[in-house]
């Protein structure tokens, strides 16, 4: 099977301080929705792949903060934006990384290979297909009250 996603493939932190090239094989992205994942990404959930980690370089590697989120496993994210760059990895790294896929530029289409801990899912990650969708900003944001 022939690698859809073009090499390298890059990512990037919300403030630019922090980003990682990666040449060579992916995994397709998992989605998780465990309680950890969703606060750590500050999303709705948590979207990880895996790396080589001999095949990613990263700049601005520095502004990387980590958190032990469990003994043993280490998450990074920028210190200056707060955006997740890593997902849990071992403490003593072994030769792959989890990577967080929120920091992928949006033209990287790795496919959606698994979807775990659905029972922790938040229930706004559902909306009715009712709900107004607009191509840009929200134009009732400057008069949105509780
Ligand atoms: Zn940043
Ligand atoms: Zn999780």
């Amino acid at each position: 099977m022939s690698d859809p996603v073009t090499n390298p493939i890059n990512g990037r932190c919300l403030c630019g301080s922090v980003r990682f090239s990666v040449t060579g094989p992916l995994s397709g992205i998992v989605i998780c929705h465990c309680s950890m994942c969703r606060r750590a990404s500050g999303g709705a959930y948590g979207t990880f792949f895996v790396a080589r980690r001999a095949q990613v370089t990263w700049t601005g590697e520095t502004h990387l903060t980590s958190y032990e989120s469990s003994p043993g496993l280490i998450r990074s994210f920028c210190g200056q934006c707060g955006s997740a760059a890593t997902g849990a990895n071992l403490a003593t790294p072994d030769d792959t990384i989890i990577l967080a896929a929120n920091m992928l530029d949006v033209s990287v289409a790795l496919p959606v290979i698994a979807v775990e801990y659905t029972g922790d899912k938040v229930p706004w990650t559902e909306h009715e297909k009712s709900t107004p969708h607009f191509k840009g900003a929200f134009p009732g944001w400057s008069n949105l009250k509780p």
